[in-house]
């Protein structure tokens, strides 16, 4: 039995010419799909979040650089000015407006995350309600699949502005998603080679790292960002359609009927002067947008512009550098939640130049509960004795948070305070100044830390 195999083996050996040549000619293995390779990777939150970049698209575009988008939902809450549908039948629109307007401009490789619109301004509410882990694989997977050179994403960072949760989640991810696509041990099942020919799990991938990312603001003020990357002027004609990047990036937005039809309504009725003015007025583009550097993999300058030093290729992939924790007193006290939760974002992935408000700041609707989220830390190795007072503007009441509490050794305790703000007037028509909240915190009667935070009542 066990001869009549070896001759079986032998026999097979001379039938198949590949195991018996020594010199066979080799087979091209696939490599990734080139129609889906893009140089910018725009990364936004909702339906129509797109506008914030589109003249600089039609820009690129001109310039023959390959563009695609990814949204992190569906845009399914708010209002529908186009018809009467309403929650995931309205996201359905939604997308299809999205995709119309994008194609408007000659994008068609635009993909959802499947987040869901989230009614806050805190991020880490959306990435909560996005499935953070879902939707970043999935990110990380598009990367891999598009493999831009270049993200362009909102700010991930809390400000007086627009400054929607969802918006902050976007950056967010897209900065994680620059950090991990070229890492090989990052979702390995995305980057591993198939273990058959239909392979139904493994993705085939390959890592990718990203060269550049930037990031537009979100917020009111603008001296922050001043310097910190390129602009592009809106009023330039494009070379391609002979018309202004901002009549291009307006056009695109037309498709966007049930978030804006009354706004496209008037504009139908106004001349192409007054459509220009209020395109480039401080309410819609400015006469230039204005992007933020918030890091190069292969040098350039910050003001430079967004393809400087790029060359076609891949880079290796980088670890981002790390800025060493702060150091910090036995006893301290210091903003939590999304505050906190940026000081070390910002550490985490190398991006100690992205510019933030000192002090913190926040936009927040008058006659609502304010909450100012604290971490309290005591290394030391007694039970400790805490105060914890606020100093308000006349009106706002602290009404939980404040007074004596006791802090066990070695423990770190999560503090609230809730302010009840007061209404802000109706027939308030000047724009309000943001006020100064403060909070101290003493122990043994010595200040153990004081927290400042700027506040805009809407
Ligand atoms: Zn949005």
């Amino acid at each position: 039995m066990k001869r009549f195999a070896t001759q079986l083996v032998f026999f097979l050996l001379l039938l198949n010419p590949v195991l018996c040549n020594a010199r066979q000619e080799p087979t091209a293995l696939p490599s990734g799909d080139e129609r889906y390779k893009t140089d910018i990777l725009l990364v936004v939150a909702h339906p129509d979040d797109e506008g914030a970049a589109t003249p600089y698209l039609a820009r690129a575009l001109d310039e023959h650089k390959r563009v695609a988008v990814v949204f992190g939902t569906r845009g399914s809450s708010g209002a529908n000015e186009a018809g009467a549908e309403q929650a995931a039948a309205l996201g359905a629109v939604r997308e299809i407006e999205a995709r119309n307007a994008l194609t408007t401009l000659g994008i068609t490789n635009v993909w959802f995350l499947g987040g869901k619109d989230t009614a806050s301004q805190n991020v880490l509410l959306s990435l909560a309600n996005w499935d953070h882990g879902e939707s970043l694989a999935q990110l990380v997977r598009l990367v891999r699949l598009t493999r831009p050179e270049v993200i362009l994403t909102f700010l991930p960072g809390t400000f007086i502005g627009e400054d929607h949760g969802d918006h902050q989640a976007s950056g967010l991810l897209a900065t994680e998603a620059f950090d991990l696509a070229g890492d090989p041990v990052a979702f390995p099942e995305q980057v591993a080679g198939p273990t058959k020919r239909l392979e139904p799990y493994l993705e085939n991938l390959r890592p990718w790292q990203p060269k550049k990312i930037y990031y537009f603001p979100d917020a009111d003020r603008e001296d922050i960002f001043r310097g910190k990357g390129p602009d592009y002027s809106v009023k330039e004609i494009s070379k391609s359609s002979k018309l202004p990047y901002w009549r291009l990036g307006l056009d695109s937005f037309r498709s966007h009927q049930t978030q804006a039809k009354v706004f496209l309504d008037k504009v139908a009725q106004m001349d192409e002067a007054q459509i220009e003015k209020m395109a480039t007025s401080d309410s819609f583009w400015t006469e230039s947008l204005h992007f933020v550097l918030g890091k190069s993999l292969v040098g350039g300058s910050v003001t430079g512009d967004i393809f400087e030093d790029i060359t076609p290729g891949a880079i290796p992939f980088a670890r981002p550098e790390v800025s060493p924790e702060p150091a910090r007193p036995e006893l301290s006290v210091e903003l939590g939640g999304s505050y906190s939760f940026y000081v070390e974002f910002r550490r985490a992935h190398g991006l100690t130049n992205l510019p933030h408000p000192e002090p913190p700041e926040i936009a927040l609707q008058g006659h609502t509960t304010m909450v100012i989220p604290l971490w309290v830390r005591n290394r030391t190795a007694k039970t400790q004795e805490i105060s914890i007072a606020a100093t308000l503007p006349a009106g706002w009441t602290a009404q939980t948070g404040t007074g004596k509490f006791t802090v066990a050794a070695k423990q770190v305790a999560a503090a609230r305070i809730e302010v009840m703000l007061p209404a802000v007037p109706e027939n308030e028509t000047k724009k309000p100044e943001p006020q100064e909240v403060s909070v101290r915190a003493d122990s043994n009667g010595q200040s153990i830390g004081e927290i400042k935070l700027r506040v805009e009542l809407r």
